[in-house]
């Protein structure tokens, strides 16, 4: 009977467009319903478990979440820890992995495991951003306000929640949100009064099912008549919804709505009503959890007690009473201390990434500053070797240009013979030399004979022509110690190491092999002919200036004579007999 209950249940909240099989389906459709729908979600999960087979690796995972989930809302902490803690372990799936760890906070916390629920908020508060699931999001800023709600961080708690009223439009979060904000609002003492907002998000929550969060909100609702001495009002609040409080069947708020009504009661005097709550109060807590709704129930018992005069109960009453109580504020002094410790070990671990930071930065600068370095350097080769090649090509130019120069100045350009300054300088150097071994040299000046009357009668370019050929026939008959230059126009001069004998015979060689130059045009061709003037180091010494004056004055006597012929210096007396004939 019961089985096609929750079989009937479980077709009526089922969707039709969902196939038997389509697990994934199922699983989503059984997260949603889990706070809603509590028997259907319990019966789903039970059908899927039978299943298991079937399942995908990561639907075992959905569902193992799902177990957890049921785990922590029925109040069995280790076990959901330790489904949890198996996910995180097991679970590849970062939603899966994320949705358990924000869980699993929740239920570190209803078991004030605190230090270790700290450790996962600090996880989970690294990882929120990476995460779009609306839900997920959400469940991890609720359980972190919440968390915070319990060690007193009202003000922290306050930007989760508010951050969770901004941004979710799921009713379950909006409401868990709205809970969350008048729970530290509440308890901050923010709140002093019924407000018609708080007593609108209450009925909202109410509308859309969610039971639990609705619950807690008209728990402050009462506690703020309580507050403001109004009890009646305290328990026609919670009176006004009991089959909505008891629907959420969630102890913690089954014994703080018992405690509320016992106090009011006690206020108004009506003892058993009072006692009747208060143990339904007590009762509700698992034993070793301490809550304010706990200590306050104590107290009512002990109250009622005295009131009544018995005292050996109100003594037991009053025992049990500070007992409870001194636990109670031992789990809120372990709550603050954990988070104490949380936030040291959280500064802790931010110094030592500042100081990593900082570490990676100055290497980062010492890098940046090698690579600068090395560019420097590459930069610095680059330039010297454009410099030292620039250098080398400007080096190569120069002496190519120098030895252009020279050559220009050195040789004549029409006869390729040396230029007279050229001419004059080898002479000097050579005669200097040859005096020093106190050997003869002489000096033939050769100049072309009637060489105007070539120029005027066939032109300047047939003129430069016959100096060429000149040039090039005297030349060949020297040997490589005879200098040869132009002296300029038509004239040329070579010294001859040697005798004046040896001088006068090359003279006359050149002389010949002027006459075998021809030139003209082809029917009246000209002979070229030449005159020679000879002078030696035996008759004028070494000096250069001199031998040019003497050879001059017997080319002179060589025109005068006729021209074509050599004529060689000779010293005497009288003007006529220094000169002697030869040719
Ligand atoms: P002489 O027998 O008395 O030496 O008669 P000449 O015509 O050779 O005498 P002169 O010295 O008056 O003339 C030399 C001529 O040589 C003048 C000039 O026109 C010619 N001459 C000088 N240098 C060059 C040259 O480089 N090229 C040509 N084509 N003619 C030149
Ligand atoms: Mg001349
Ligand atoms: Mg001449």
């Amino acid at each position: 009977m019961k089985r096609l209950a929750a079989c009937l249940l479980l077709l009526v909240t089922m969707s039709p467009a969902f196939a038997v099989d389509d697990f994934d389906a199922r699983l989503l459709r059984a997260d949603e319903i889990k706070r809603s729908q509590g028997a259907v979600f319990a019966a789903e999960l039970d059908a899927l478990e039978a299943a298991d087979a079937r399942l995908s690796p990561r639907q075992r995972q959905f569902l193992a979440y799902l177990r957890g989930w049921q785990a922590t809302y029925a109040g069995q902490y280790g076990d959901a820890a330790a489904r949890f803690g198996a996910l995180l372990r097991e679970a590849e799936d970062p939603l899966i992995r994320f949705r358990s760890r924000a869980t699993l906070l929740n239920a570190l916390t209803l078991s004030r495991r605190y230090a270790e629920g700290f450790d996962q908020l600090n996880v989970l508060l690294g990882e929120i951003d990476t995460v779009t699931d609306p839900g997920a999001r959400a469940q991890a800023l609720g359980v972190s306000a919440q968390l915070l709600n319990q060690v007193g961080k009202y003000g922290e708690s306050l930007r989760y929640s508010t951050e969770l009223l901004q941004e979710s439009k799921l009713p379950w979060a909006r409401c868990g949100a709205a809970q969350l904000e008048f729970e530290a609002r509440f308890k901050s003492g923010e709140l002093t009064d019924v407000s018609p907002q708080l007593e609108r998000w209450a009925d909202e929550c109410a509308l859309q099912g969610e039971g639990i969060f609705a619950g807690l909100l008209r728990t402050y609702v009462s506690r703020l008549h309580l507050q403001n001495s109004r009890y009646a009002d305290a328990i026609n609040t919670l009176e006004a919804h009991r089959a909505e409080l008891s629907a959420a069947r969630y102890p913690f708020l089954n014994s703080d709505v018992a405690s509320i009504l016992a106090t009011a009661q006690l206020a108004l005097g009506q003892l058993d009503a009072a006692a009747s709550n208060a143990r339904t109060a007590i009762d509700q807590i698992s034993a070793g959890v301490y809550t304010e709704s706990l200590t306050e129930a104590w107290r009512v018992l002990y109250q009622v007690a005295l009131k009544r005069g018995d005292l050996q109960r109100a003594v037991e009453a009053l025992e049990r009473y500070r007992e409870v109580e001194l636990a109670y504020l031992d789990d809120v002094g372990r709550r603050a201390l954990a988070y104490e410790m949380a936030r040291h070990e959280a500064r802790a671990k931010s110094l030592q990434i500042e100081s990593l930071n900082r570490q990676n930065q100055v290497l980062q600068l010492q890098q940046q500053v090698a690579e600068k370095n090395v560019a420097m350097a590459r930069l610095s080769i680059v330039l010297l070797l454009t410099i030292l090649v620039f250098a080398v090509v400007w080096a190569l130019r120069t002496r190519r240009m120098q030895r252009h120069f020279q050559q220009l100045a050195q040789c004549d350009s029409l006869t390729a013979v040396a230029s007279r300054l050229h001419f004059m300088e080898q002479a000097s150097v050579a005669l200097e030399q040859l005096a020093r071994a106190d050997k003869p040299a002489a000096l033939v000046v050769i100049d072309l004979d009637y060489f105007k009357s070539v120029n005027d009668r066939f032109g300047h370019a047939a003129g430069d022509d016959v100096l060429q050929r000149a040039a090039f026939a005297c030349g060949e008959l020297l040997a490589p110690d005879q200098l040869f230059g132009r002296l300029g126009g038509e004239e040329f001069g070579i010294l001859v190491p040697g005798s004046i004998a040896h001088a006068m015979e090359l003279a006359e060689r050149c002389r010949l092999a002027l006459l075998e130059i021809h030139f003209g045009v082809e029917d009246q061709l000209t002979r070229l002919s030449g005159s020679f003037g000879v002078a030696g180091t035996e008759t004028c010494g070494h000096d250069l200036r001199r031998l040019m004056t003497d050879a001059d004055t017997a080319l002179y006597e060589a025109k005068r004579k006729g021209r074509n012929r050599v004529v060689c210096h000779v010293p005497a007396l009288d003007a006529a007999a220094r000169l002697r004939v030869i040719a």
